[in-house]
């Protein structure tokens, strides 16, 4: 098939794009016990922290798989089997969390709101008050399935107020967008190797309270997503309990030394914030429109509404774009028909513009005039 040949830019939500330099760290073989590898895995470790502001009160424990296993031990590890969790709802992965909850066993009322609608954090703090029993709180930073941005700080506000404890699933925003756990009170906070730190997928991490972790001895479902077991054997002697992804790590720990030289999480930001500016703008000049306002759209992946065209098919689109070197995302959301395309990897104002320059020649392949969705009836 023509396009194969060609690596192509991914406008998705994950694999992402990742440097030349971060997949050339991969061309080595590490052993497991290799010092320098160990020093590694503590550097990783300690820049991870870092970026969350948690030195001296948080500790960061990666996992072996994806974003999901990250969580997955999040999850177990850190709510007790008699806890119960308020799970925030406004999409795939806060829907995931409630899953989880329900195959650890753990009580998990949801509040959910739908898909273009945040949560409030006067309704989380009601709850919280209306039922004493409620020990955590589980929350989605940007939800990856439209692109909002969820006010974590304000959630996390109205738990910390009502005396319980947050679990974030940052999975789409840790790197690019701040999360500062000297103002913004967590016990925990999940992400992965593969979003905006834009290292290859093959690994999640999790940073800890350590006095929360500490006092989580024996509360995981399973034996590879305990946390707390992963951490006691990193401390011990630095290594992962069973086989790490040393490829994956390595070139992780390139990426932050990347992240690092383009200005830490405000410069990344400020990459992404431009890629979605650009994309958004030019996405408009041929009649897209996005399913968000722009108060609530995170710089990291945008919705945009079908067109509504008979011409337009989805599915031409998206061949019509790989041919051309670029990959993005069928929507998942219930409250629109829509489709997706990310700001985050390794992307820039030259890839953003050319993945514009593609939608438009592949429109008029289509035969498409205009991107413009149906006019939604008044509410
Ligand atoms: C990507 C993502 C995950 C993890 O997904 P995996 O496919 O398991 O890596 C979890 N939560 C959010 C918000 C995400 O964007």
């Amino acid at each position: 098939m023509p396009g194969d040949e060609i690596e192509p830019w991914l406008l998705t939500p994950g694999p992402l794009t990742t440097s030349v330099t971060v997949k050339q760290a991969m061309l080595r073989d590490w052993g497991s016990r290799d010092r320098r590898f160990i020093a590694i895995n503590r550097e990783v470790r300690d820049r991870l922290v870092d970026l969350a502001h948690g030195r001296g009160s948080h500790v960061a424990v990666p996992v072996q798989g994806s974003g999901t296993f990250a969580v997955e031990a999040m999850i177990g590890t850190l709510v007790p089997r008699d806890g119960k969790v308020l799970v925030l709802v406004n999409g795939a992965y806060g829907k995931r969390i409630a899953r989880i909850c329900a195959y650890a066993r753990r009580a998990h009322p949801v509040y959910e709101t739908s898909e273009d609608t945040p949560p409030d954090p006067a309704e989380v703090a009601r709850r919280l008050a209306a039922d004493p029993a409620i020990t955590h709180v589980a929350a989605v930073h940007c939800e990856t399935s439209s692109g909002i941005l969820n006010p974590i700080a304000e959630i996390a506000a109205a738990t910390a107020a009502a005396g319980r404890r947050l679990l974030i699933d940052a999975m789409s925003a840790f790197g690019a967008l701040p999360l500062d756990a000297r103002s913004l009170p967590f016990d925990a906070v999940a992400a992965s190797a593969n979003k905006c730190l834009e290292g290859v997928p093959g690994f999640g991490f999790v940073i800890a309270r350590e006095q929360a972790l500490a006092a989580a001895a024996g509360t995981a479902p399973a034996l590879s997503l305990d946390l707390h077991d992963q951490w006691r054997g990193l401390e011990a002697n630095g290594q992962w309990r069973f086989t790490p992804p040393t490829h994956v790590i390595a070139a992780f720990h390139q990426a932050l030394i990347e992240h690092e030289a383009e200005g830490g999480v405000a410069g990344r930001g400020a990459r992404y914030r431009e890629n979605c500016r650009i994309l958004v703008e030019g996405m408009a000049a041929l009649g897209f429109e996005p399913l968000l306002p722009p108060a609530l759209q995170a710089p990291i992946i945008v919705t945009f509404r079908m067109p509504a065209d008979p011409r337009f098919r989805f599915e031409a689109f998206y061949d019509g774009l790989s041919r051309k070197g670029y990959v993005i995302y069928p929507g998942k959301l219930t409250v629109a028909d829509s489709f997706r395309i990310g700001c985050i990897g390794r992307l820039g104002p030259p890839e953003m513009r050319g993945a514009l320059a593609a939608i438009r020649g592949t429109l008029a392949e289509m035969g498409v005039e205009s991107g413009a969705p149906r006019r939604r009836e008044a509410a």
